[in-house]
């Protein structure tokens, strides 16, 4: 760490900009049922129209089941289209796509879909950058520009999931299995949509994608009082705390939420969520060269952990042009993998997918940027696309 690190101030209130269109899943089922009968029309379509939405349905002509006469206007008041691709790029053998999308008011987020042989994960964002500052992230060092609504985000695992569905990803049609909150944005800062869209993405069709909670995982950088009401909520969702430092000292700056909350605070959030749901969290720890990843700092975040339920998740830091923050060297990775396992705490070394695209999420909106798409361009956090847990972690 060097003097020269970016001080930001930290931003939890996002900035009020015109707000998406509503959309049926800004909605409960309830409340789309109401919406639909206020348009003149019989509760039940609120169901045809969700149906139609968790399967990536767009075209009103598709929708068949609805009356010729009212398919437009329903679907123009209930389903406007909130993201626009921009481009998607592929890696992997057509196994990794990462989206840009364009929302209304020009801002650009990103998704990334994984397949694996046994599992299809998509990294979603929250955010339209983030406020959360972190001097290695370069989205942090843009800041945030706004929350994403529910039906904004739960429209990126929406579209993962039509594009496993249709054959569109190499390996034939499947199924989309997972969903991790670690695009753009820290998700608990923009807590009651990204709530919203947790019911959305467990609740099964037609009002949501079906999927386990336990297959969705909700990423946070530390926001304790939000950990602790996610905790009250009585979901079991998968939890993963973005650690990158074991003591306060470097966390403060190298994770600036530290300052309002600290290792041990945090930590505690996090047992608490694990003692609720029975099941083990998972410590994300970007492993940067010369800076968090010294032998000390391995053996004293084991030392934090050792006895928890959690489980730590290394990930290489993915250099960013231009950037001066740098992967730590294998040797240095291998180390500390040795000696957190040494205090009996599972580790793993995150997968590394899409590198050649671009693979660190933000990095199609910072392209973007340079090539001067007039929209509120967002740059690249530097961490990896994050691959789902779940195999290794009994996430
Ligand atoms: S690392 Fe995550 S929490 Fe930190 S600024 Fe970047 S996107 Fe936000």
């Amino acid at each position: 760490m060097d003097g020269a690190m970016t001080a930001l101030p930290l931003v939890f209130d996002a900035p009020r900009r015109g707000r998406p269109p509503r959309h049926l899943a800004d909605l409960t089922r309830e409340e789309a049922r109401a919406a639909v009968a206020e348009l003149g029309q019989p509760a039940f379509r609120a169901d045809q129209l969700a149906r139609h939405f968790y399967r990536g349905v767009t075209d009103p002509a598709q929708m068949t089941d609805l009356p010729a006469a009212v398919r437009e206007d329903l679907a123009a008041a209930l389903l406007p289209g909130l993201l626009t691709p921009v481009r998607t790029l592929s890696a992997d053998g057509g196994r990794t796509r990462k989206t840009l999308w364009r929302l209304h008011d020009g801002a650009l987020v990103e998704s990334v879909l994984m397949r694996y042989p046994d599992r299809a994960t998509v990294c979603i964002s929250s955010q339209a950058g983030c406020g959360m500052a972190c001097p290695f992230c370069a989205t942090g060092q843009n800041g945030l520009t706004r929350n994403l609504s529910a039906a904004e985000i739960t429209g990126q695992a929406v579209a993962a999931a039509a594009a496993m569905a249709s054959g569109a990803v190499t390996g034939g049609p499947g199924r989309l299995s997972n969903v991790v909150f670690m695009g753009m944005g820290e998700p608990l800062a923009n807590y009651a949509r990204v709530r919203r869209t947790l019911d959305a993405l467990v609740t099964p069709a037609p009002h949501g994608l079906g999927l386990s909670q336990r297959s969705v995982t909700v990423s946070t950088v530390g926001v304790v009082p939000a950990i602790r009401r996610l905790t009250e909520e009585g979901l079991a969702v998968t939890l993963a705390v973005s650690l990158h430092a074991p003591d306060d000292e470097l966390r403060d700056t190298l994770v600036p939420v530290n300052t309002r909350w600290k290792v041990a605070e945090v930590v505690a959030a996090a047992d608490a969520y694990a003692e609720r749901t029975g099941r083990r969290y998972s410590v994300e720890y970007a492993l940067i060269r010369d800076v968090n990843d010294q032998p000390d700092r391995a053996d004293a975040l084991g030392r934090l952990l050792a006895g928890r339920r959690a489980h730590v998740n290394l990930i290489p830091l993915n250099p960013t042009p231009g950037s001066r923050w740098d992967a730590s060297p294998l040797p240095a990775q291998r180390e500390f993998v040795t000696r957190l396992r040494a205090h009996g705490v599972p580790t793993t070394v995150r997968d590394t997918r899409g590198q050649d695209i671009d693979g660190a999420c933000g990095q199609l909106a910072a392209a973007d940027r340079v090539e001067g798409v007039p929209a509120v361009a967002l740059p690249q956090p530097s961490l990896e696309p994050p691959v789902e847990m779940g195999a290794e972690a009994d996430q």
